[in-house]
């Protein structure tokens, strides 16, 4: 038996070839295409199909689903009527022809029907087949069946009476013990001399090996009960005894015949064909989302991190809701310590979990972020003021002074600024001996402001300040009707700057 290499505990259904690696259901890429081939995540080839032979449930562990299977009316009604036209023959001994006919239609009906629950059931299908499909050729397969079994005893008898009572008890037992075998053979090639063949019996028995004993004990353990039922029915109801017991045979029936096709089924392997359980087509076809997190998956199992990191560059494109793949790689690049990947995430991860509003978690994850890049910023400065505005509630108000120093300088374009600097004057007075630079980050936020005022003015006039400069081309240098960068000088900018070793203020 083969078991998944992602899943050494689930049975392997596919193979690659080119990795030689068995995979299960989950573990290839099942996207629909053309050809309609499964190929293997790692290398692309199309991947082989193992059928069910390694992840079947074994028959024995299956025997409550076994008695549900004739349970559908169109197989009930069918043990009933051929019970009842069987229970009528055995009543109208006066019309002899008629009660063999009836008779032999109503078990060649049971027979065949039975016969092709075998046949699906090897093939995968778990559902007992509608009666309409199994009606023909009844009596013709009872007949030949009746033969199988004579030619067998004959034989059985011929080797004791010609070579010896022991050898032909021997004989018989074999007889009686591959007749599962020859009853599988037969349903399965329709032939009887195919069926009769004692090389493919024996075969067949060796193939499946000891649950193959297990069966037969099985099928006895029923046959006597169906004769212990009819000894309490005959007490309790006499007249319906036989009807009842028939009744009771014919369902035993299916359900022996499913169960050898389920045998089938599960030793599909070692006999040498492949099939997949209807029950397995059941399952709802995958999302998008579930088969790249199970390429995830295979890929980081494999070691295969530049993969395994485009995907998820791919997965962020295309999911940018699914709280999993953001919270997931920035596990694994934590996990893993991959610093210079974490440099590139964390402001992206950073960002996600301000749009879904974990707040809760943004400078958590900030700090775990520094702990594998220790000078990390996130470079935003919408993220940066948003960082120091909850390190300053927490108290960490260093760290606040960090995330905002020096903006004006990086990001001069950001609209916030006086915001910024505002906060970032309210950190620094908290902070001991930092008045003074609080004191200058006011001053700043107040330029920044009227700047930022002068600007909004500019913008909402283009036309007035185009103008005035046509005009005037001799005040082209006036900060108003400027466009582009403004001077440096005039605003005042060039201001002594909070320093950025907040440590060496603090010694002092
Ligand atoms: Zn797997
Ligand atoms: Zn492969």
């Amino acid at each position: 038996m083969d078991y998944c290499k992602y899943h050494p505990l689930d049975g392997a259904t596919y193979f690659c070839r080119q990795c030689n690696i068995h995979q299960c259901d989950r573990c290839v890429n099942d996207e629909k295409n053309k050809r309609h081939t499964l190929h293997c995540f790692v290398c692309d080839a199309v991947v082989e199909s193992l059928g069910s032979a390694n992840t079947v449930t074994p028959f024995w562990r299956r025997l409550k689903e076994a008695f549900k299977y004739p349970l559908n009316s169109s197989a009930m009604s069918l043990i009933v009527i051929t019970s009842i036209m069987s229970v009528v023959a055995v009543l109208m001994p006066f019309l002899f022809v008629i009660s063999i006919v009836m008779y032999l239609f109503a078990a060649g009906a049971m027979l065949k029907y039975s016969f092709t629950c075998l046949e699906r059931t090897a093939m995968g299908e778990m559902k007992a087949p509608d009666v309409m499909e199994a009606y023909q050729g009844g009596i013709k397969l009872l007949l030949q069946l009746i033969l199988i079994t004579i030619v067998m005893s004959v034989f059985a008898g011929l080797a004791a009476y010609y070579v010896g009572v022991t050898l032909g008890g021997i004989l018989g037992v074999i007889a009686v013990v591959s007749f599962p075998a020859v009853l599988i053979r037969f349903a399965q090639t329709e032939s009887m001399f195919e069926a009769l063949n004692p090389l493919a019996a024996i075969a067949l028995m060796a193939a499946i090996g000891l649950p193959y004993g297990l069966l037969i004990v099985f099928m006895l353990i029923m046959m006597t009960s169906v004769g212990v039922l009819h000894e309490w029915i005959n007490t309790i109801l006499p007249a319906g005894a036989f009807l009842v017991q028939s009744i009771i045979s014919s369902y035993y029936m299916v359900v022996m015949f499913h169960l050898m096709g389920y045998m089938l089924f599960q030793y599909q392997q070692e006999l040498g064909y492949s099939a997949r359980s209807d029950e397995d087509d059941e399952q709802p076809e995958r999302s998008d989302l579930e088969r790249m997190t199970a390429k995830m998956d295979v890929l980081l199992k494999e070691g295969d991190y530049e993969q395994l990191v485009g995907l998820y560059y791919q997965a962020f494109k295309q999911f940018p809701n699914e709280a999993n793949f953001f919270d997931r790689f920035f596990d694994l690049l934590y996990v893993c310590k991959k610093s210079a990947l974490m440099a590139d995430y964390g402001l992206t991860y950073l960002e996600f979990l301000l749009r879904k509003k974990r707040f809760d978690k943004l400078t958590a994850t900030f700090k775990q972020i520094m702990l594998l890049v220790p000078d990390y910023l996130p470079d935003s400065p919408a993220m940066r003021v948003q960082l120091a505005t909850f390190l300053r509630q927490q108290g960490d108000l260093k760290l606040a002074v960090k995330m905002l120093n020096g903006m004006h300088k990086l990001y001069p374009e950001f609209a916030d600024l006086p915001a910024a600097y505002t906060l970032l004057a309210e950190c620094l007075n908290d902070l001991p001996n930092m008045q003074t630079q609080a004191e200058k980050c006011r001053q700043m936020a107040m330029q920044l402001a009227r700047r930022a005022e002068a600007k909004k003015v500019e913008l909402e006039m283009p036309q007035q300040a185009k103008r005035i400069t046509e005009e005037n081309p001799a005040n082209s240098a006036a900060p108003k009707g400027r466009r582009g960068p403004p001077p440096a000088a005039p605003s005042g900018l060039t201001l002594a700057l909070v320093p950025l070793d907040i440590h060496s203020a603090d010694k002092n």
